[in-house]
């Protein structure tokens, strides 16, 4: 029997309709480089949004073209997000962070028929101007007054051509499961790859994000997402924000400032905030240096990687706020695991709230979870087994674009069953807590057994002179693999290898205690500002273990 419900189809545009309808003076709050506070409310954006959909079909977009943005987190650059995708084109967005080739790579790859650049990153493009594939105009985000030189050619005024359009615009509706947005992988192995999201994964990532439990968005909060719109669409507060009312404040290019972050939290009353963990160092570092506080945060979501225990109790100590810290992945939009207590837990003894702190999270409905060992085996959740974590849900992606999406094909990353590889090695406690234990590449395969790479980099961050470690596997004649132990000391500071591995010895299992120590002046890094694994191992390519 057929039900008797209406077929709406979940459309971004919705979200939009719904705010300016429901919260018309709600603010969005930007910093941008042609003004350091921009104030518009949610009505005037949903008008500047139609303006933009004009704009776009004025230029000759149709529906499901590609159109690429690279900005930092401002009101155009959310403009962008609901006029693209609200008529019915694809919102690519891109980091301007990667290298140029991968920029590159990306935009042809996704055949962008136009960009939306922020001023900032005009420099980036036009080095890249041999290698701009299709794309027919380049729309920079600014104002006449602010416009720069430039040699690429078709390069337009987003104000410009914003005030020459009608806000007269009917978002169209077309099946919930149409292209709504691209994010490539940063690839730390092989080329960027494109995750597509649809209307409707889109629309079902922010209401479950939005659950009290999740991030408990609500119309009473004002939050600041410090993660960038380029990367995983900042996890969905951009439409999590207007699905609930909740203000807005957007920092533009200020994301790894401590000051003007600080500045923002004060004199917008921000509550709630999320970012990656070198995002929150550097915030706390610049507080406590400078003895200051950010009264109204209450809560910080942080994810990418794993959060340092530190980071959970100076928050904590220093600033009376809560961090929760996530698991997901650009494939998974982001949202796969979250923190929060379970009913059981409000008696928990500080140490015992930053060990659950510590942990990924637990799942969030729509997100199915399960590890499973070498031969394909489901592991219990008993908080000790570990093995490869996989996922399935309405919003993980089941391919990649350009690539096959038929389950268990090369290329593909869902297996026969339909789960979703995510790379990543967990154990999940009895609770439903997960906890992320290594990449399944990054893993040591030491005779039979598996070390984590992460456990060691832990145990040595943890040692004061030491700033930042990192482990790899290196060939080994008797257990094919053994950790290589990469340090990179404080300022100013010198360790020998032996203090490093004495420091260990007692806070780690034997097997797990590594083969060799060597220091380095730095890491290398990927865009997203992750430690660059890859460039390690061709580093220490042929490396030998002393002892071997
Ligand atoms: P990339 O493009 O580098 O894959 P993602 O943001 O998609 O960028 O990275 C996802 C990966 O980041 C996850 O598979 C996991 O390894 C890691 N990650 C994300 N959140 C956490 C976390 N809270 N703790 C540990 N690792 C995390």
């Amino acid at each position: 029997m057929q039900a008797l419900m209406m077929q709406s189809q979940l459309m971004i545009s919705s979200i939009l309709t719904h705010a300016e309808r429901n919260f018309p003076d709600v603010e969005m709050v930007s910093v941008t480089v042609d003004n350091p506070r921009h104030r518009q409310n949610y009505k005037t954006f949903a008008k500047r949004c139609r303006q933009l959909a004009n704009v776009l079909s004025s230029l000759g977009a149709k529906f499901g073209d590609r159109i690429g943005t690279l900005a930092w987190n401002d009101y155009r650059h959310m403009e962008l997000y609901y006029g693209i995708s609200g008529s019915g084109m694809v919102c690519h967005t891109i980091n301007p962070k990667l290298f140029p080739e991968q920029v590159s790579y990306i935009i042809n790859h996704a055949e962008d028929k136009i960009l939306f650049a922020d001023v900032l990153v005009m420099p980036l493009l036009e080095a890249l101007k041999a290698h701009l594939g299709k794309v027919e105009a380049i729309v920079v985000m600014t104002d006449s007054a602010h416009m720069p030189e430039s040699t690429l050619p078709n390069v337009l005024c987003y104000e410009e051509l914003l005030a020459e359009q009608s806000d007269d615009f009917d978002w169209p509706e077309f099946d919930e499961n149409t292209a709504s947005g691209m994010c490539y992988t940063s690839g730390t192995t092989g080329n960027p790859k494109g995750v597509v999201y649809s209307h409707r994964s889109t629309l079902l990532h922010a209401l479950a994000g939005s659950l009290p439990d999740v991030t408990g968005a609500s119309t009473m909060e004002t939050s600041l997402p410090v993660v960038p719109m380029f990367h995983v669409n900042a996890w969905g507060a951009p439409y999590a924000a207007l699905m609930v009312g909740m203000k807005l404040v957007l920092p533009g290019p200020k994301m790894a400032d401590g000051e003007a972050l600080t500045d923002l939290m004060n004199s917008e009353q921000v509550t709630f905030s999320s970012g990656v963990p070198t995002i929150w160092l550097a915030l706390l570092d610049y507080l406590d240096s400078n003895n200051l506080k950010v009264p109204s945060l209450t809560r910080v979501s942080v994810g990418g990687a794993a959060c340092p225990r530190i980071i959970i109790e100076r928050f904590r100590r220093k600033h009376d706020c809560t961090v929760v810290q996530g698991w997901g992945m650009t494939e998974t939009s982001p949202l796969g695991t979250i923190f929060s207590l379970k009913k059981g837990m409000e008696d928990y003894s500080e140490e015992q709230l930053t060990e659950m702190q510590l942990l990924q999270g637990r799942g969030v409905f729509g997100i199915e979870m399960c590890i499973f060992d070498n031969s394909g085996r489901a592991l219990p959740w008993d908080g000790e087994a570990s093995g490869a974590l996989k996922v399935r849900g309405p919003w993980v992606a089941k391919g990649y674009y350009g690539l096959t999406d038929v389950p268990g094909d090369e290329g593909c990353p869902v297996d026969k069953n339909g789960w979703f590889d995510t790379g990543d090695v967990a154990s999940i406690s009895p609770d439903g807590f997960l906890k992320i234990t290594d990449r399944t590449k990054d893993v040591i395969k030491s005779g039979g057994e598996w070390i984590s790479s992460i456990e060691i980099e832990n145990a040595a961050v943890n040692h004061e002179d030491i700033s930042e470690a990192a482990v790899i596997g290196r060939y080994h004649p008797k257990w094919t693999e053994r950790p290589l132990l990469i340090c990179v000391l404080q300022e100013g500071k010198s360790l020998s290898s032996e203090e490093v591995l004495e420091f260990l010895k007692d806070k780690l299992h034997k097997m797990a205690i590594p083969d060799a120590v060597e220091f380095i002046d730095e890491l290398p890094h990927t865009a997203t500002g992750k430690i660059n694994k890859l460039g390690l191992r061709q580093t220490f390519e042929n490396y030998e273990f002393p002892a071997a």
